[in-house]
């Protein structure tokens, strides 16, 4: 079966599963649907996508600025098996998907509670198979989820302590700041340690999360009571045999995010995007046998895009198998490479 999946949302998460989706052979894009007629839309229908609008009175400007679309969201929506929701949060089309029958995934910008099913590939993949609406969280909570969950797996975890330093907007945003502050999130935990625990309920973490002016990625300073003594090295051993998880040093050379992004572009991927948690080997330290410190950085543009794919695939029950479905979709984009 060829699954026949529409993206409402061409932004910088909707562009990206529009083409991951379009990598695979057991799904293909069935349309992007977009509020204005902008280069990104212009540029949709150059890669092939058939373009739709919200509605009928988008479609008219879409027809004015000379844009041509092939119907609403609703034909759409209709025409396909599923949606992957890329709109910003609280846009509000649950009703629509439900009345056209059609299933649904939404990204982190949602609550849990949309769904009351939240993905990550590697921890719940076979709890979603066949469902109809899934949630897969935002780029900072995956990031969590893909080193924490092998860590509690393999050696079990107490208490996690989560501080993170956010990016101020991506890099096609010029609207947002800060552009010279530092910007602490005074909500105390903040979202992201509820958010972990939505896939990982057991999990006792705390998050904190401070705002700085940059754009290309997040980095996270995690510290982790362990229930059983570990060394670095067998942490290290332990992410080396799961997917989606990627090794940097500064003996390398990779001080900074900056080195990991201008790695990212070495790679020559698709928008030179890093799927994987970037995690420098030599930050990983543990201190008394039990308590480990790391550093991991997250490319938010994109390490949520696999997680999608499998999304669809367990929602569509393309592949009931999680593993199976995450090494095919590394392979389609190239993940795996750099360990
Ligand atoms: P974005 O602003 O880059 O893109 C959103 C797209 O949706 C744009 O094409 C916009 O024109 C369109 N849109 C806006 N309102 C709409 C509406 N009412 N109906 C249909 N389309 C509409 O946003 P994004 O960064 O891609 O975020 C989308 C979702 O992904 C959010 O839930 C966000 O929290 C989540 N997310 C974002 C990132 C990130 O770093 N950008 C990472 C992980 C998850």
């Amino acid at each position: 079966m060829t699954a026949k999946i529409a993206i409402n949302g061409y932004g910088t998460i909707g562009k990206r599963v529009a083409d991951a989706v379009a990598a695979q052979d057991d799904m293909r894009v069935a349309g992007v649907a977009k509020t204005k007629p902008d280069f990104e839309a212009k540029l949709a229908i150059r890669k092939g996508y058939p373009l739709y609008a919200p509605n009928a009175d988008v479609a008219s400007k879409f027809e004015k600025a000379g844009v041509k679309t092939a119907g609403t969201l609703e034909d759409l929506a209709k025409a396909a098996d599923l949606v992957v929701d890329c709109t910003p949060e609280e846009s509000g089309y649950k009703s629509l998907y439900e009345k056209a029958g059609v299933k649904a995934i939404w990204q982190g910008g949602e609550d849990h509670g949309l769904t009351n099913l939240s993905f990550n590939a590697a921890a719940n993949y076979e709890e979603c198979l066949g469902a109809r609406f899934v949630r897969v969280p935002s780029c900072n909570t995956t990031g969590l989820i893909r080193t924490l969950y092998p860590l509690d797996a393999h050696f079990g975890v107490v208490s996690v302590l989560a501080v993170m330093v956010r990016r101020a907007t991506d890099p096609g945003d010029s609207k947002k700041g800060p552009i010279n502050a530092i910007e602490p999130e005074l909500e105390m935990p903040s979202h992201h340690g509820p958010d972990v625990q939505s896939v990982l309920p057991k999990l006792n973490i705390h998050t904190i999360a401070v705002k700085v002016p940059t754009t290309i990625m997040h980095l996270h300073t995690v510290i982790v009571d362990l229930k059983k003594a570990a060394s670095a090295e067998a942490v290290l051993d332990v992410w080396k045999r799961v997917p989606r998880v990627a090794f940097v040093s500064g003996g390398d050379g990779v001080r900074s995010t900056a080195q990991i992004m201008e790695m990212a572009r070495d790679l020559s991927r698709n928008r030179a995007d890093l799927y994987e948690i970037a995690v420098w080997r030599d930050g990983v330290h543990v201190v008394d046998g039990k308590r480990l410190f790391y550093f991991q950085a997250v490319h938010q543009e994109s390490d949520v895009v696999p997680e999608n794919v499998d999304a669809i695939r367990a929602l569509m029950e393309l592949q009931k198998d999680g593993r199976k479905s995450m090494e095919k979709t590394d392979q389609s984009l190239g993940i795996g490479i750099v360990k």
